[in-house]
């Protein structure tokens, strides 16, 4: 259609729809499907956010808030960061609906017609179509070959950053394939942004769920604190995917900036959302905790099912993603283990590394064996 902008249709629809589209019909068939496509905690938000949020309201924070978010959720914010080892100024931050939210404006503002901007694959389905609306050119640097992990010196690395780079995404741990890079590798990050002069978005959502290892964030490494945005939010270490709050941390003039596309289209993050991410701040510490031994040990048994059936799978230390090798057309295999066997996954294809599917363990126990269960009795291990 004539009518629709070269901008929005330079994007594609994404591939999960046909698996999603699929397993509604199914369900609505009456069909139980094995949901592990899906992104998200399978528990419930912890009780003092709600609580929180409650109370929010009850004394009145409904109005709009402030467009870069309540003073008293930025500090809480700076002060987390500190603990990471970040050091942000309330004012370096803006509180965003949603970690989603918080990409958006960060390439709008960073990307224009012909920026180029790396990834690495897997990467998370949303940079593409983000980097591409704001008209940006892509380079990939495949990390398939190495079992998803971003090695230190990754000559592939080195060979597509350059002076023609303007920005790259790092997201460790990652979706897809819960990689947590190591503070080795991303020295070597910062070595190349730091020689080519590139702007490196670190998005460390997944930054609070690591089973056994140290995240480092991108941020505190020497020379990089001025040449980072560091990206996080509330939806998967306190399970909060539907409350929509995220964040953004940069270099000041780089929030004033972004601040206009958040003043300018959905104004403020919702008010007494906010407040209840204080509340997950500061009073949710045994609560992450759990969810993430919870995250720990599923993955543990999810390997060992899939090593039953002589599926070796890539284990990844962080976030609640495995990669599993399946068929070279991922896509029609996670559509034909979705109609035949009712589980649904993710093709790798999403992500740019076909070949695999991505299943969240961010599913019972139970769920999970059941999964694993049919794909084997149907024939798809
Ligand atoms: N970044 C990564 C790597 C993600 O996996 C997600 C969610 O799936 C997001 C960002 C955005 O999360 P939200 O908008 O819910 O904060």
């Amino acid at each position: 259609n004539t009518d629709f902008t070269e901008r929005i249709q330079r994007v594609e629809p994404s591939a999960t729809i046909a698996i999603s589209n699929l397993a509604s019909e199914l369900e609505a068939d009456g069909v139980d499907v094995v949901d592990l496509s899906v992104g998200e905690p399978d528990f419930p938000t912890p009780e003092p956010i709600v609580d929180a949020a409650k109370d929010a309201m009850d004394a009145g924070h409904t109005g709009y808030a402030p467009s870069n978010g309540i003073p008293a959720l930025r500090s809480a914010i700076a002060d987390s960061l500190g603990e990471r080892g970040l050091s942000y100024d309330p004012a370096e931050i803006m509180v965003t609906p949603g970690g989603k939210q918080a990409l958006f404006e960060v390439v709008q503002t960073l990307v224009e017609d012909g920026s180029e901007v790396v990834l690495l694959d897997p990467a998370w389905v949303s940079y593409e179509a983000m980097v591409k609306i704001a008209g940006g050119s892509l380079e990939r640097v495949d990390l398939t070959p190495h079992d998803f992990q971003l090695e230190p010196a990754l000559p592939e690395l080195a060979e597509t950053v350059s002076a023609e780079t303007d920005l790259m995404i790092v997201n460790s741990p990652s979706n897809p394939s819960g990689a947590v890079f190591s503070e080795a590798a991303l020295d070597g990050v910062r070595d190349l942004a730091v020689e080519h002069d590139v702007t490196v978005i670190a998005d460390e959502m997944y930054d609070r769920i690591t089973y056994g290892v140290e995240q480092t964030s991108l941020g505190t490494l020497d020379g990089m604190a001025e040449r980072t945005v560091t990206v996080n939010g509330f939806s998967k270490a306190y399970s909060m995917t539907g409350w929509r709050l995220g964040y953004f941390a940069a270099p000041s003039d780089l929030v004033d900036q972004a601040d206009k596309l958040q003043s300018h289209s959905v104004t403020c993050a919702t008010n007494f959302v906010q407040h209840a991410g204080v509340a997950a701040l500061t009073e949710c510490e045994e609560y992450v905790t759990e969810m993430r031994d919870a995250f720990a040990e599923r993955r543990d048994m999810l390997v060992d099912l899939f090593d039953d059936h002589g599926v070796d799978v890539p284990v990844g230390d962080g976030a609640f993603y495995m990669m599993v090798p399946v068929a070279d057309d991922d896509q029609q295999w996670c559509e034909n283990a979705l109609s035949e066997a009712h589980v649904a996954t993710v093709p790798g294809s999403a992500f740019g590394t076909p070949g695999y599917a991505r299943l969240s363990y961010a599913a019972s126990t139970e769920r999970l064996q059941e999964g694993v269960e049919r794909l084997a009795n149907n024939g798809y291990l």
